[in-house]
């Protein structure tokens, strides 16, 4: 069976490009980095070649480039490496569960945090953290784009308000790249978090910018490497990989892929919303990354959907890969004033490079009758359970 895979925001298929250029990592640039003979220097000139890459991305320098072991890594190393106890962070509630998690974590070590609301569109209001400031508030973390809905986030505005407090900024950007622009002067971001599997590159690899000057700490004690922000030897044949990909994500803006991913996105939501009804667009009015679509189709209990849609080889999810599986509802979609029940029945689309007009097609001819049938089960079960 053929498979449509549209569950691009949890993880995305490594491009043949990238793969290409990692495996020369395993076979002739294998040397660790560190070494100063010839295997060594071979292995050190690929991650310099990633370093500019990833540089380019973002608009950096490529010394404050920090490689990671991905997004959980990125986001965990900027909020802890800035944060001391007694320090005030201002967070949004929308935030993926690396950043929320780490700030449980701060609390318990006696950090003060805020968690600061959406509006109904699922956007952080500028406003509300610039009414969250204290006197000792040390860092802002807002993400650029949302996972779950794609909603982007007012980041530059709230750089400013970092800025004028004269507070550290940093900005979760893992669902941004690639597929819009991202500028590290424009925002103003002091940090901001990147992941490779994201954006058609490995899994287990990322990268965090700290802008120059910035009092990062780094959370592993051990060797010098990536300027003693963050020990151990390096990932070479991933971060050959991230390089690539951000090299491919770099070429999106110009070649016509991202805004072909965001015509075909946008011909799925329409022809959903005319097919089905009873469907509705969660962050339609905001602004959002070009690949991510999620609707609500009420009555439905989007796990059995996403069942159903497996069945004729469709791949999307109900939300973040990190929460899959839990039947709670989704933090994002209560955040923006769903219900728990509208929350559970709201699928997530999102697209990738490899997506093409078919898959698109096969969702509209499957989709329909799933919810059909989703529907007339649950009122089904409503009516016996009424009768009994
Ligand atoms: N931040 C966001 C917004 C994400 O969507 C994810 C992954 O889903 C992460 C962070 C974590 O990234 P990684 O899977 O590379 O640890």
């Amino acid at each position: 069976m053929h498979i449509s895979y549209l569950d691009n925001n949890s993880t995305t298929q490594v491009l043949p490009e990238v793969l290409e250029e990692m495996l020369p990592c395993f076979t002739e640039s294998f040397g660790n980095p560190s070494s100063i003979h010839g295997c060594g220097r071979r292995a050190l000139a690929v991650m310099k070649l990633a370093r500019e890459r990833v540089a380019a991305l973002l608009e950096c320098l490529p010394t404050e480039v920090v490689f990671t072991s991905g997004g959980t890594e990125g986001d965990n190393l900027a909020l802890r490496g800035m944060m001391s106890p007694g320090d005030h962070i201002i967070v949004s509630a929308i935030e993926h569960s690396a950043v929320l998690g780490a700030c449980r974590w701060l609390e318990h070590a006696g950090c003060e945090v805020t968690r600061v609301g959406v509006n109904g569109n699922g956007q952080v209001e500028p406003d509300s953290v610039r009414r969250a400031l204290r006197p000792n508030t040390r860092l802002i973390s807002v993400m650029m784009a949302n996972n779950e809905t794609g909603v982007l986030q007012p980041v530059e505005e709230i750089g400013r308000i970092a800025s004028e407090a004269d507070v550290w900024f940093h900005t979760d950007a893992v669902q941004a790249a690639g597929k819009v622009p991202i500028s590290v002067k424009a925002i103003g971001s002091d940090l901001l978090t990147i992941s490779a599997h994201k954006i058609h590159g490995p899994q287990g690899v990322g990268a965090l910018f700290v802008r120059r000057g910035t009092p990062l700490r780094p959370q592993l004690h051990g060797g010098h490497q990536e300027r003693s922000r963050r020990p151990g030897t390096e990932n070479v044949a991933g971060i050959a990989g991230l390089g690539k990909a951000c090299g491919i994500a770099c070429e999106g803006f110009a070649d016509g892929s991202v805004e072909r991913m965001g015509a075909l996105r946008d011909e799925l939501e329409a022809a959903i919303v005319s097919l089905v009804a009873e469907t509705r667009i969660n962050g339609r009015q905001a602004a959002r990354v070009p690949n991510t679509t999620n609707i609500l189709f009420e009555h439905t209990g989007g796990d059995a959907l996403v069942l159903a849609l497996d069945e004729h080889g469709i791949e999307a999810s109900r939300g973040s890969a990190c929460t899959a599986g839990e039947s709670d509802p989704s933090n994002v979609l209560m955040a923006m004033g769903l219900s728990g029940e509208q929350s559970r029945s709201s699928l997530r689309f999102s697209l990738g490079k490899l997506n093409t007009v078919s898959d698109i097609e096969r969702v509209v001819s499957v989709l329909p009758a799933a919810v059909r049938g989703l529907r007339e089960k649950s009122r089904f079960i409503w009516a016996t359970a009424e009768a009994t």
